[in-house]
């Protein structure tokens, strides 16, 4: 990828978006498109071909999604599904029909099914029943590798989906509800202390394993990913079923290849923002997958490990929400 090259990055006001523009604005690139939610509307393809064709972008991160945790997913399954169908199809069909040159395509791990072997690997996608909460997100999410994977054979285009573990980081969504575990679990760890609660309440059992990834670390991955040499990228890009009769989709895991509990997570976030009070788990709120757990190996065998621990990207993302207080609880 070159430093001049046009790079449209889609959902730059998001966890992983703002990331990349971040590393990529670091790395001394110069071309950044980026465009909001109200200047372009990503389910409306009509919009997204018209920016595709003034703005001809040659690389594409497409990180724009519908997302959240458990109970947002659960609350609102018809606008999961919708919106993120739409969203990559405008996208990845614009991207096509205005050539461009590598596209990287987001999603998250929950696209593996619930029973999976453990680490979960590229190779089981498709093998099993979905974990019912989230299965609206992770059906379009697999739509949109199985789209990927079919312009790829079609059409010749170089689509890669490259699916993060559970993610955190600067500018996470820190509500109540909707949120994912760790700024859950800091917001409330936060409000605790400044509160002097004796208690926090976490759902679920605390027994449900989830591996974690910085956000800045994902997007380190994302723009390794792209700026591979072509030989190493096109080796990711999947084969054509019906000739190799193996199952390969375009499809790599990030992660960082270890895991937590929940009750350790809680733990380590009651010691990040120095809350000195019990953790109780609300055994009415549900646990979702048993464990999730990305065999990393694919990545690792072309060169990419995760460089931020676990206490350090959590003291990192505490630190984002303290200095960015008000908004963040809004
Ligand atoms: P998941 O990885 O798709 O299940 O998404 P989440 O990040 O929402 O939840 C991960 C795990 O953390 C689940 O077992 C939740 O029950 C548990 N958890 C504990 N406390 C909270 C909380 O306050 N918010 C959320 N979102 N999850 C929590």
């Amino acid at each position: 990828m070159d430093k001049t090259a046009r790079i449209y990055v889609a959902g730059h006001r998001g966890l992983v978006g703002s990331a990349i523009v971040r590393k990529l604005k670091a790395d001394g690139y110069t071309h950044i498109l980026k465009r909001t939610h109200a200047e372009l509307d990503l389910t409306d393809a009509t919009a997204t071909e018209a920016f595709f064709a003034e703005h001809k972008p040659e690389y594409v991160f497409l990180a724009a999604a519908k997302v959240g945790g458990i109970v947002a997913n659960n609350t609102y399954p018809a606008e999961f599904i919708r919106d993120n169908l739409a969203i990559q199809t405008s996208v990845i069909h614009a991207a096509w029909k205005h050539g461009v040159t590598r596209l990287l395509f987001l999603g998250s791990s929950c696209i593996y099914p619930k029973h999976v072997p453990q680490p979960m690997k590229e190779e089981h996608l498709l093998t099993g029943p979905l974990e019912p909460t989230n299965r609206p997100y992770a059906l379009a999410k697999i739509a949109g590798i199985e789209m990927c994977w079919s312009y790829n054979r079609q059409y010749g285009t170089k689509y890669l989906a490259a699916m993060p573990t559970n993610l955190y980081g600067p500018g996470d969504n820190y509500h109540p509800e909707n949120s994912h575990v760790i700024p859950a679990l800091i917001r409330k760890f936060h409000e605790a202390k400044a509160r002097g609660d004796a208690s926090v309440t976490v759902w679920g059992t605390g027994t449900p394993r989830r591996e974690f990834l910085f956000s800045d670390d994902m997007a380190d991955a994302c723009v390794f990913l792209m700026s591979l040499s072509d030989d190493k990228y096109d080796s990711l890009l999947g084969s054509d079923e019906s000739r190799t009769g193996k199952f390969e989709p375009p499809l790599i895991n990030i992660g960082v290849g270890e895991d937590v509990t929940i009750r350790e997570l809680a733990e380590t976030v009651s010691e990040v923002v120095g809350y000195r009070g019990d953790i109780v788990f609300d055994t009415t709120k549900p646990d979702g997958t048993p464990r999730k757990l990305m065999d990393m190996g694919r990545l690792q065998a072309i060169g990419w490990r995760a460089n931020t621990g676990f206490r350090s990207g959590l003291s990192r993302a505490y630190s984002d929400f303290l200095s960015h207080g008000a908004t963040a609880l809004g």
